[in-house]
């Protein structure tokens, strides 16, 4: 039972990881849908703002555009040269002057001597007459080099935004020239200028911004939050204000859309993971207490034999006490044999509670390896000899040949490697009733360390191929009738088998049936004495 311990702890442990993984994956399923609709939606917005900043700077291009086409379209005027020429100011106001008031768009207009850079103007409010430059003279030159970058070509920006009076305004300049071009003598850049205005206000960004379908454009002195803007920028290029409006939200939008059935489907997942995470822990829990009950009771079990096994030996060791005793008083030849009876009885019984105390111990973890230097060849050799009383009794030889180990010596328990190879040999001795038993040893390269290998081979009985899977299983035995009669617990190779592996080894079987078995042992141990002895044959 404590074999399935491991795995079965193993299976608690998967249990348990795959509730976390349970869990674990619902949060990471969550997290995942909810920042993929966030950031969804984030994009959206963003996308949103950048092209509404786009339309935006596309109408104030427009806006501009129309100021510079105005100013075109009022420059080549025959009428308008001849005024300007006699200086007909009241014609110049009428006829210009009240179109452009007619237009709405128009806030000032000012005509400019090239040479003389004397101006006078005309803007909502002034006199019939008109009135001297509105424009102050830096304003002015700036605004008349727009003409120098490019005089006649279409295409270049020739407006710009300028602060004037703690307001935006847009200007563009064009020469005033007749339809057929300047008259005779008179230079294209001796030609007078004409200047056009237009305030960008919030009631003219409001019309720029309605067939754009934005909301809430204004001029701001800064970007404002939650808000979208782009800066205006003067000629040379410093921002002189904002234009901000609500920015649109669609990802919003969106995700107020998706929210409630998101929530429905996230909560629908969460309940249903959570049921079945429920009842992954509630098998693992009832799977924990079943093994903890299985171990428990698998722990008092042993404790329970290995207390059996001590009270027996106790009473075992004043029998066998006894029968020495009366060995050494006068009997007659019947006494004897009944004594010997006993003796052969009384050693079975120790035999078989020192196997059970023995393979208690190894079960509950009480044995451990002592190391210590040990020369195998000379543990083998005791071996050998103490079962040949039994194998000549029995009529059959015992061979051993342990020359290639022979002066070698290792770190190991040697208590427990002359216990596997008494328990091979005997057996080997028991299961055969005629021939011989062989016992070799040699070495076997194996890392850093060498291998001892331990070969019983027989010519007994054999095992029955079904029964060789079996054989280091506690308490089997391959034919019960025939071991009880040989004596035996079926506890041997278990204890063996476990103590070779405790070492690192292991005990491989071959047998065929009726010809014998070969048991081979091996197990890796740190050399202390390298080998160096004469062949040894028993
Ligand atoms: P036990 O010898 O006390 O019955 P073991 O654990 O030593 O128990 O052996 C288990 C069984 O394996 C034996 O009962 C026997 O059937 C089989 N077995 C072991 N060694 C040999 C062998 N050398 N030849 C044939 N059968 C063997």
């Amino acid at each position: 039972m404590s074999d399935a311990g491991p795995e079965a702890d193993d299976g608690i442990r998967l249990s348990q990881r795959l509730v976390a993984l349970h869990i674990g994956g619902m949060l990471v399923l969550v997290f995942a849908v909810l920042s993929s609709i966030l950031w969804v939606s984030r994009e959206h917005n963003r996308l949103a703002v950048e092209s509404s900043q786009d339309l935006v700077r596309g109408g104030i291009s427009a806006f501009r555009l129309r100021l510079r086409t105005l100013v075109r379209d009022y420059s080549i005027w025959d009428e308008a040269y001849q005024a300007i020429e006699v200086d007909d100011r009241p014609w110049l106001y009428s006829n210009i002057g009240s179109a452009a008031a007619e237009i709405g768009t128009l806030d000032m207009i000012e005509f400019v001597d090239p040479l003389s850079r004397e101006s006078f103007g005309w803007h909502a409010g002034s006199p019939p007459e008109g009135e001297p430059g509105l424009l102050p003279p830096d304003l002015l030159e700036t605004i008349l080099a727009l003409l120098g970058r490019d005089p006649s070509e279409e295409g270049v920006a020739k407006t710009i935004l300028a602060k004037l009076d703690g307001e935006i305004w847009a200007f563009s300049v064009a020469r005033v020239t007749p339809v057929n071009g300047p008259p005779e003598g008179v230079a294209v850049d001796e030609l007078p200028l004409q200047i056009h205005g237009m305030r960008l206000n919030d009631a003219r960004l409001r019309q720029i911004g309605a067939p754009l379908m934005l909301s809430g454009f204004r001029l701001a002195e800064r970007p404002l939050a939650d808000s979208a803007s782009i800066p205006l920028l003067d000629h040379q290029g410093q921002v002189i204000s904002y234009v901000v409006w609500t920015p649109p939200t669609p990802g919003a939008r969106i995700l107020k859309q998706v929210a409630v059935p998101l929530v429905i489907a996230l909560l629908t997942v969460a309940t249903i993971s959570g049921i079945s995470a429920r009842h992954v822990s509630r098998s693992a829990r009832r799977l924990e207490r079943a093994l903890r009950d299985a171990q428990a009771a698998d722990h008092s079990k042993t404790e329970f034999l290995s207390n059996v096994s001590h009270e027996l030996r106790t009473p075992m060791n004043g029998i066998l006490g006894v029968a020495q005793l009366l060995e050494t008083t006068p009997l007659d030849a019947e006494q004897q044999e009944l004594l010997a009876m006993l003796f052969t009885s009384a050693n079975a019984q120790m035999a078989l509670i020192s196997d059970l105390l023995d393979f208690s111990r190894i079960e509950s973890g009480n044995r451990q390896l002592a190391l210590a230097p040990f020369r195998p060849a000379a543990q083998l050799r005791d071996v050998v000899d103490m079962i040949r009383v039994a194998a000549d009794g029995k009529g059959i030889r015992l061979d051993g040949d342990w020359t290639e180990i022979d002066g070698v010596e290792v770190i190991g328990d040697g208590k427990a490697f002359r216990q596997v190879v008494t328990n091979l040999v005997s057996n080997a001795v028991k299961f055969t009733s005629v021939g011989h038993v062989e016992v070799t040893a040699g070495l076997r390269a194996d890392g850093p360390l060498t291998s001892i290998v331990v070969r019983v081979s027989d010519t007994g009985r054999g095992i029955p191929p079904e029964a060789l899977g079996r054989i280091f299983d506690r308490f089997y035995q391959a034919d019960s009738s025939m071991t009880r009669s040989a004596e035996g617990t079926g506890l041997g190779l278990a204890i063996s088998q476990s103590l070779a592996f405790m070492m690192d080894g292991r005990i491989e079987v071959e047998s065929e049936l009726g010809r014998g078995s070969t048991f081979v042992f091996a197990a890796p141990f740190e050399v202390v004495a390298e080998p160096g002895g004469a062949r040894h044959a028993a």
